[in-house]
């Protein structure tokens, strides 16, 4: 019965984890009055007000600020150049906000991709 119990709230943990992750991620964006993300994003994101919105936890109006459709090929592009998160000002202290990680989890939250 233990077992059951201790196997049961593993698998809720790993489920949760993901949504933790990008509430966690999402808090560091110090909201920057000039966001170099904005300008590195090909898609034109409202990269802090997504940011903002995941870290209260309201994940489905960050969801709405990614409708454009090609967000959509999101895992197959930007995979390995990331330029908002080149752009982040983050970056240049080593931890750039993990933008790409946050919408693709976001997305895959809206079973989008
Ligand atoms: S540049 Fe980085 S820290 Fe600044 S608003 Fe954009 S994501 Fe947030």
């Amino acid at each position: 019965m233990a077992r059951h119990i201790e196997k049961r709230s593993s698998k809720c943990q790993s489920l949760e984890s993901p949504i933790k992750f990008l509430i966690e991620e999402a808090s560091r964006c110090i909201q920057c009055n000039e966001p170099n993300c904005i300008s590195g994003c090909p898609y034109g994101v409202s990269i802090p007000a997504m940011l903002s919105f995941a870290s209260t936890g309201d994940l489905e109006r960050a969801m709405s600020l990614l409708s454009d459709p090609r967000l959509l090929d999101l895992s197959r592009s930007c995979l390995t150049e990331r330029p908002c998160e080149k752009s982040c000002t983050l970056a240049k202290k080593g931890k750039p906000i993990p933008i790409h990680q946050i919408e693709l989890s976001l997305l895959m939250e809206d079973k989008k991709v």
